[in-house]
């Protein structure tokens, strides 16, 4: 039996990942951790972008079902709670597969060529065939993604303001071909900015997976310690007694994130007067990680796979229930429904 979709008066939010692996702290403090705030305020749906993962590696999904696993128990070990938010699983809600189609209908192929990340990715995975088809559609199925849950916001991070605006673009076209009872159906979903800060990873580049640069989630204590051991500092520093400038070294950029003022204050201090040696620095740093790693890693271990596969089917029932609602709009209002030729 379909499961009821949460009912609230509060705004609706809605967003997701793909899922390409074990989440990294990137990952945590660009998304995860703001939407662990945003459960209170909000009414939230969290979902797997599956599909995505399909426009880029159509040719070897072997990993998706195991990567959708890793990302659906670190949305868990995040914080990210089922009484609280919908977790789901996009290709459990088929309706994003018909609003995707329907949508497609009414975007000019124009938009999507212009999507800066078309050409970017194209040039960036020269090792893949881009030329797909789903891959230069991705943005219709992004915006079907939103629109099907008709969400106030779109919680996102400065970088992906773009892909929230072609979604206006295509609720506003949308809404000016198609009205229900002389209203719009898919209202436009504003972005909500949640603060994001670049992390940058052991190689001082932003912390990104396909940069092999990351401190993941799940990574141990001992494993933070070492990868920080061999993060790169600031270039000026070459000997112990050369005096350094924190805001010029990676590892200073994780200080002002994750330390806490006393210690930012022994960095600052330490650093410019050759006080104190990287190694003990980069020590420092690590105790500030492991923090908040920690109780991240708590919660993850205290969910079974069963346990937390369950969390995602039933998620998934009241996204879809949520879902049809939307659709049955959509479907009247786009007049794809027999009752509206009866009634003619
Ligand atoms: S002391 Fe710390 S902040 Fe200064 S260069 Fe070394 S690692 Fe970077």
């Amino acid at each position: 039996m379909e499961e009821p979709a949460i009912l609230s008066s509060r705004p609706r939010v809605l967003s997701g990942m793909r899922p390409t692996g074990k989440l990294h702290l990137g990952n945590y403090m660009g998304a995860l951790a703001n939407w662990v705030k945003l459960q209170d305020q909000y009414e939230c749906y969290f979902f797997i972008a599956d599909w995505h993962a399909l426009t880029s590696n159509y040719a070897d999904p072997s990993e998706i079902a195991p990567n959708t696993l890793d990302v659906l128990l670190d949305y868990l070990a995040a914080g990210l709670d089922p009484a609280k938010s919908v977790l789901f699983l996009q290709s459990k809600v088929l309706q994003h597969a018909e609003l995707n189609l329907l949508l497609g209908m009414i975007t000019p192929v124009g938009w999507l060529e212009r999507v800066p990340t078309y050409k970017d990715q194209q040039k960036n995975l020269a090792n893949k065939d881009l030329s797909n088809f789903g891959f230069l559609g991705y943005p219709v199925l992004m915006a079907s993604d939103i629109l099907l849950y008709q969400p106030k916001f779109v919680p996102v991070g400065n970088d992906q303001t773009a892909h929230v605006e072609l979604t206006r673009e295509v609720a506003r076209r949308f809404n000016q071909f198609y009205k229900l009872d002389d209203r719009e159906v898919l209202p436009e979903p504003q972005v909500l900015l949640t603060p994001s800060p670049q992390l940058p990873g052991t190689d001082g580049r932003k912390m990104s997976k396909s940069y092999g640069n990351t401190i993941q989630l799940t990574d141990p204590e001992p494993v933070v310690r070492q990868k920080l051991k061999t993060m790169v500092t600031d270039p000026a520093r070459i000997r112990r007694s050369d005096k350094g400038d924190p805001d010029k070294c990676p590892v200073g950029d994780l200080h002002k994130v994750f330390s806490t003022p006393e210690t930012m204050a022994k960095v600052n201090d330490g650093c410019r007067s050759a006080g104190i040696g990287c190694i003990e620095c980069k020590g420092w740093a690590a105790d500030g990680l492991v923090r908040v790693l920690q109780p991240i890693q708590d919660r993850r271990a205290s969910y079974s796979v069963p346990q937390a596969v369950e969390i995602l089917e039933d998620g998934s029932n009241r996204a879809r229930a949520r879902a049809e609602q939307t659709m049955h709009e959509v479907r009247s209002a786009m007049q794809m429904t027999l009752t509206s030729a009866i009634n003619k």
